[in-house]
């Protein structure tokens, strides 16, 4: 039986952090062997909010492919590619914002949190931002996809995508299967800090980081503040290095949580042996980082074959798409069967 396909995408930010990969690429790696993956670098959506400021958008693509590589995202399981490469994914756009009412969109929370966010005034919103969650549907469904990764808050936005295909369907007959949610457990990670994780706040532990820049960072953490002395009992639940110890080592929680209380153990201590454990969950990605560091034409065979696999795909649905919208009779022929 052919696998269930599954589509995720993320913004181009540039190198990401351990939030990305916790929250993130380790699940996608947990599902690229059990589902048919299309995991893709969201260009068009950084648009949305980051349009005036497009010079570093190439590069920030190149270096989050090489974190999905370095994390373990295997193009010989998944089709890695970029949204802007797929043109039948703006295609669907297009015909899917002709059928879209915008009170829809209004109502839309992902938009309404977006423009809070960005604290947008009414008239500086876009077409673009507005129309967000339509080009979100879009690529779940120019995908036909049956599965979409989602945290248990994204779930509204999913809905949206599943709301496009039955509309679709009731006007032009059915053509969509409305994808359903893949749960996620996202791992939360707290930037060093103690606020959320973030590059804009200058707290986050990249991928990318050597491990001495990674060591150098957790002594920096936050800890608890009240703990003065090293002979001051801590509580290691207003601590920023425990919750480190919560994700990465939980086999080592109880004894911290002692040690801490007890002040059997110092910060500094404490912190070593935490950054000790991070840089030994990082090492098998420095490995693979270095592996396609060596061989930069590695990483363009990776984009292109991924680009041209997830357009074939694409103009498979769209070729099916203008059929039954009686669009454009000299289509080119569909050279795979529709699925
Ligand atoms: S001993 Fe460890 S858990 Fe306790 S406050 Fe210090 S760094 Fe945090």
């Amino acid at each position: 039986m052919a696998k269930k396909r599954i589509l995720s995408g993320m913004r181009p930010t540039g190198q990401l952090h351990l939030g990305h990969w916790l929250g993130v690429l380790t699940n996608w790696e947990r599902l690229q062997g059990e589902y048919d993956s299309y995991f893709f670098a969201a260009d068009w959506h950084a648009l949305t909010t980051k349009y005036n400021d497009t010079a570093d958008i190439r590069q920030d693509t190149r270096l989050m492919f090489l974190d999905w590589l370095a994390a373990g995202v295997d193009p010989e399981q998944a089709t890695l590619f970029i949204q802007s490469s797929v043109l039948e994914v703006a295609e669907l756009n297009l015909l899917f914002s002709m059928i879209t009412p915008v009170n829809w969109l209004q109502r839309n929370p992902t938009v309404k949190e977006q423009a809070e966010e960005l604290h947008l005034a009414e008239d500086s919103m876009t077409q673009g931002l507005l129309g967000y969650p339509v080009l979100m549907g879009s690529d779940i469904l120019a995908f036909k996809s049956d599965r979409v990764p989602v945290g248990k808050d994204q779930l509204p936005h999913l809905e949206f995508s599943r709301d496009m295909a039955r509309r679709f369907n009731h006007l032009y007959g059915q053509t969509f299967a409305e994808p359903q949610a893949v749960l996620t457990e996202a791992a939360s990670m707290v930037g060093t800090d103690g606020r959320k994780m973030s590059k804009s706040y200058g707290n986050d532990i990249k991928l990318a980081d050597p491990a001495d820049v990674v060591t150098q960072k957790v002594m920096t953490m936050v800890t608890d503040p009240q703990r003065q002395r090293r002979t001051d009992p801590g509580n290691p639940e207003v601590c920023t290095v425990f919750s480190y110890y919560k994700v990465l080592a939980p086999q080592l929680v109880s004894q911290v949580d002692t040690e801490c209380r007890s002040a059997t153990i110092g910060c500094v201590q404490c912190k070593r042996r935490m950054a000790e454990t991070l840089n030994g969950a990082l090492d098998p990605l420095r490995e693979r980082r270095e592996h396609f560091a060596r061989q930069p034409d590695l990483l363009d065979d990776v984009i292109r074959d991924g680009n041209r696999k997830a357009r074939e795909t694409a103009q498979e649905t769209l070729a099916e798409v203008r059929e039954v919208m009686k669009l454009n009779v000299h289509t080119p022929a569909v050279t795979k069967s529709p699925r």
